[in-house]
C-alpha cells in the first residue's frame, strides 16, 4: 500500500518524522516458536495478566475487520472514542496554529480536546432545524482548519444528518472529516463506513460504549485510510488497550444476537416514550431521534430538571448549547425506568 501523500502533508511534520517506541517482542512476532520472554521485565509467574497486552490488538482487529467489512489496517483502537479525539488532534493540529471545526449544538468533547491541546475551535452552527449548513461550513473553513467533527446521530439533538450533506462536506473539504457514529447501531442504514475506501479524508468513529453495552470496558474504534492509522499508531501509548478489555470485547463480538435484540427493545421503548411525551402539555417540542435518547423542549428546563432530580431521576440539561434553550435530553432506559420517568413528568403537568 502506497502511503497517502495528502494525509502525510496534513499531519504535523514531527509526527511524520517520529521514530516511535518499539517493544522487542514485536520484532519477533513472526517467529512461531514459543519464545522465552525475558525482554520486558514482567513477573514470569502466570496469572492471566502478568504479560503486556498485544500493542496492536491483532486478534481483536481481525475480528472487527470481518465484522465491519474493512481491513485490520483500517482500524485504530482507543481507550474510548474520547481518547481518539485527542490523538487525532495530536497528529494533525499544531498547537496555537491549527484549528478544528465543530457544528453546535454538538458533542462537548471535541472542544475540550482542542482546548487542552491549544487548538482553536471554529464553530459553524447547525441550521435552526439541526441540519448541516453545508454552504456555511465550506465557506468558513480556513487553510489551517485540519478537521471537521460531525457526530451522526448528533448529540444532543439525536438526529442523523443527510448522507448527501456529509458527502458534500467530504468532497468539498481539503482536510479530515470525522463522522462520529457513536449511536449508529440505533440508526440502521445510516452509517457512512461503507464509504471508507472511497475517501482518504474520511474518518469514521464508533464505540462499544452505547448500543454494544460495554461503556465500562472503554473501547473506541476509528476507521480510516491505513496511512492515517499508521500515524496514530506512532503516537499512541504502546499498550493502550488492556488485556481485560481485549478479551471482553472479543466475547461481546460473539454475543451480537443479544446486542441486536437489546437495540430492538430500546427502539420499541423509544417509540412508546415518544408517544407518551406527546400528551404532556409543558413539552413544547419533541425532536426526531435516530439514537437511544430524545431531546425535548419544555417551558423551563432548569425547573423540570430539578424536579426530576428530586424524584431521583437524572437527565441532561443541554440548554446552554446553541439553539437548545429549555431543552432536556433523556436516555431511553429499561421499561420500569422509563415508566418512572413518565410518571414523574406527568405528575409535574399541573
Ligand atoms: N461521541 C459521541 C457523539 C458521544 O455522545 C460520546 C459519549 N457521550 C462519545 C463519542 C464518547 O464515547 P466513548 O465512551 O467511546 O469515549
Amino acid at each position: 500500500m502506497k502511503p497517502n501523500q495528502r494525509i502525510l502533508a496534513w499531519a504535523r511534520k514531527e509526527i511524520v518524522d517520529l521514530k516511535p517506541y518499539a517493544s522487542a517482542r514485536e520484532e519477533f512476532e513472526l517467529d512461531k516458536r514459543s519464545m522465552i520472554l525475558l525482554d520486558a521485565n514482567e513477573n514470569p509467574f502466570q496469572n492471566g495478566l502478568n504479560r503486556y497486552p498485544d500493542p496492536l490488538q491483532k486478534n481483536l482487529k481481525k475480528r472487527l475487520a470481518e465484522y465491519k467489512q474493512c481491513t485490520p489496517e483500517n482500524i485504530f483502537l482507543s481507550n474510548g472514542s474520547d481518547e481518539f479525539f485527542h490523538q487525532l488532534m495530536l497528529v494533525f493540529c499544531r498547537p496555537a496554529k491549527d484549528q478544528i471545526m465543530i457544528l453546535p449544538p454538538t458533542f462537548g468533547m471535541y472542544k475540550v480536546c482542542a482546548d487542552i491541546n491549544a487548538i482553536q475551535t471554529l464553530e459553524v452552527p447547525l441550521t435552526s432545524n439541526f441540519q448541516l449548513d453545508v454552504e456555511a461550513i465550506l465557506a468558513q473553513k480556513k487553510k489551517n482548519t485540519k478537521a471537521i467533527f460531525i457526530p451522526s446521530p448528533n448529540n444532543p439533538t439525536g438526529n442523523c444528518f443527510a448522507k448527501a450533506d456529509i458527502k458534500a462536506i467530504i468532497e468539498g473539504f481539503d482536510g479530515l472529516v470525522v463522522v462520529d457514529e457513536a449511536y449508529v447501531e440505533f440508526a440502521e442504514g445510516k452509517s457512512v463506513l461503507p464509504w471508507l475506501g472511497q475517501y482518504d479524508n474520511l474518518v469514521v468513529t464508533q464505540t462499544f460504549s452505547k448500543a454494544q453495552g460495554m461503556a465500562g470496558a472503554r473501547l473506541g474504534m476509528a476507521f480510516a485510510h491505513p496511512t492515517l492509522i499508521d500515524l496514530l499508531n506512532k503516537v499512541k501509548a504502546p499498550y493502550n488497550i488492556n488485556t481485560m478489555t481485549q478479551e471482553k470485547i472479543l466475547q461481546r463480538l460473539d454475543e451480537q444476537g443479544v446486542v441486536t435484540q437489546q437495540v430492538q427493545q430500546l427502539l420499541e421503548e423509544k417509540e412508546r416514550v415518544l408517544a407518551e411525551l406527546k400528551h404532556i402539555r409543558y413539552i413544547h417540542e419533541i425532536y426526531p431521534s435516530d439514537a437511544n435518547f430524545i431531546m425535548i423542549r419544555v417551558d423551563d428546563s432548569q425547573q423540570r430538571y430539578d424536579r426530576l432530580i428530586a424524584e431521583g431521576i437524572v437527565v441532561r440539561n443541554p440548554s446552554k448549547n446553541v439553539n437548545c434553550e429549555n431543552t432536556l435530553r433523556i436516555t431511553i432506559g429499561l421499561q420500569e425506568e422509563n415508566n418512572a420517568l413518565l410518571g414523574a413528568l406527568r405528575n409535574m403537568d399541573i
